[in-house]
């Protein structure tokens, strides 16, 4: 059987059919993932126990009980998302051999609703990066063409979706990490509003912008995973209580009326022009269902990826304080503790993990905190404000996900500022903490290109019902690498 394209629809179909069991289709899986995983370098580690999660699925359900919305259904999940017992690393070299203790609040929802997990994903070096490339288990390829990024940090997850290796993977999004690697692979990927999902048992990167957030084929598979993993948590002060939502029947695909904003500010000289072009024939495509377009301002937009360059590795200076050689991973010893500490953590952490600390851990120091990273919270809170009164008159804000197309390993990696400008269009919303999701809207040099929507603070509705009305009139989301 071919399941490189099937989508968690279609399997949930087969599967209460009876046409296949969850055994089978783990088996076809992993097949898949043996054929083709070792050139890929998506996924970093397979689950020893991928067919005993499958039959137990299978046994529940002979028996009538009930298996979840996700009974039966694999996913792949980024090595940044505690599963207990796996080793979980961030693929940073300084977490190596660590263990996951206990499950991520969104894997015990996984879990509760069926789902098969299948395997941790690769990803750049402790969430730093856009191209997979800082990975200390080597680089990702894109299954488009492999000589191209998969984009990042969640590259290993978007490629084994693209690649059919899994129908469905978890990213996390700090700046754009779920976005943009699905746009380079052709794919739906959301970065939830702040607070939608638990980061609880989410290796922390920068504490106020991280988000888990699903990397699918289709919006409709996207928002299923989403009403399984978000909500309230006990063990994580800054999630939310939701009202109730509807995210899960996305019924509603009318968007007649609804207000699109083209933010002036991302319209620039400097994006392809070929991305510029599909992008501007969605608008098009909204236009004809009765979308209200609108040109609109986010007079901010220039400094936000200074601001987030800013804050970012302020807050990630603070986390990886604890990695110090004891508690967790890769130990390399000395003479005396600090010694230990600075041998660890030289050998440990990547080049770029090494210059954002420097960076963090300089803007919060004494005399350079107000001139930096206040200034860049100041700037945080103007462009917050410039989407608020923005998403005032619109119902929600359309971009392109990236500048690029997938570019070509290697190509920028000796190019930190290149690498973070692959982030420009995404990391706004990181900031303004609202929700924003890409979807495949077209290809160039056979590539794919993905354009951006941007909601209102927990108007997930909204971009799901725009993007399902674009995926049941175009077909992008249908083509696949092979
Ligand atoms: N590429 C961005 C960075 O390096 C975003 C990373 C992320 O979202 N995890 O900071």
């Amino acid at each position: 059987m071919d399941v490189s394209t099937l989508t968690i629809k279609d399997i949930k179909k087969l599967l209460e059919s009876g046409e296949i069991t969850a055994e089978s289709l783990a088996g076809f899986y992993l097949e898949r993932i043996k054929a083709q995983n070792t050139d890929l370098n998506a996924f970093i580690e397979i689950a020893d126990d991928v067919i005993a999660q499958a039959k137990a699925i299978d046994v529940k359900r002979a028996a009538g009980e009930d298996v979840g919305v996700l009974g039966g259904v694999p996913i792949g999940i980024k090595n940044n998302i505690l599963v207990q017992g796996w080793e979980v690393t961030s693929s940073a070299q300084i977490l190596e051999g660590h263990i996951g203790a206990y499950d991520a609040t969104v894997i015990q929802r996984l879990k509760d609703a069926g789902a098969i997990l299948v395997g941790r994903t690769n990803m750049d070096d402790a969430a730093m990066g856009s191209s997979t490339e800082t990975s200390h288990y080597g680089p990702t390829k894109n299954p488009w063409d492999k000589t191209k990024v998969p984009g990042g940090s969640s590259g290993g997850s978007a490629a084994a979706v693209a690649a059919g290796l899994v129908p469905v993977a978890l990213g996390s999004d700090t700046g754009g990490s779920v976005r943009q690697p699905a746009s380079l692979c052709g794919l739906t990927g959301l970065k939830p509003t702040y607070g939608r999902v638990s980061r609880y048992g989410l290796i922390a990167m920068a504490s106020s912008f991280d988000q888990i957030g699903p990397i699918a084929h289709t919006v409709e598979d996207a928002a299923l995973v989403l009403s399984v993993i978000e909500g309230k948590d006990p063990k994580d002060g800054t999630s939310v209580e939701l009202p109730n939502t509807t995210i899960a029947e996305l019924v509603d695909t009318d968007i007649k009326g609804m207000k699109i904003g083209l933010p002036k500010e991302y319209f620039i000289d400097g994006i392809d022009p070929e991305i510029k072009k599909s992008v501007m024939e969605a608008v098009e495509e909204f236009k004809k269902a009765g979308a209200e377009i609108h040109e609109i301002s986010l007079p901010h937009a220039e400094y936000a990826l200074a601001a987030y360059y800013i804050i970012m590795p302020a807050e990630a200076s603070s986390n990886l304080g604890r990695m110090d050689g004891l508690r967790f991973g890769y130990h390399s010893g000395g003479e005396n503790l600090l010694e230990t500490y600075s041998r660890t953590r030289g050998e440990g952490f990547g080049p770029e993990v090494q210059r954002r600390i420097m960076l963090g851990s300089y803007t919060l120091s004494a005399g350079y905190y107000d001139a930096y990273y206040r200034k860049a919270l100041q700037v945080r809170t103007l462009i917050k404000q410039d989407f608020d009164e923005a998403l005032k008159a619109v119902d929600v804000i359309l971009t392109p996900t990236s500048p690029t197309v997938a570019w070509s390993l290697g190509e920028k990696m000796d190019d930190p500022l290149a690498m973070y400008l692959a982030d420009i269009f995404t990391i706004s919303a990181n900031l303004a903490t609202v929700p924003a999701m890409s979807i495949p809207c077209g290809f160039t040099k056979d590539l794919p290109i993905g354009l951006q929507l941007i909601g209102r603070p927990f108007g997930e509705y909204d971009l799901f019902k725009m993007g399902a009305y674009y995926q049941s009139v175009t077909d992008w989301h249908e083509k696949s690498p092979e």
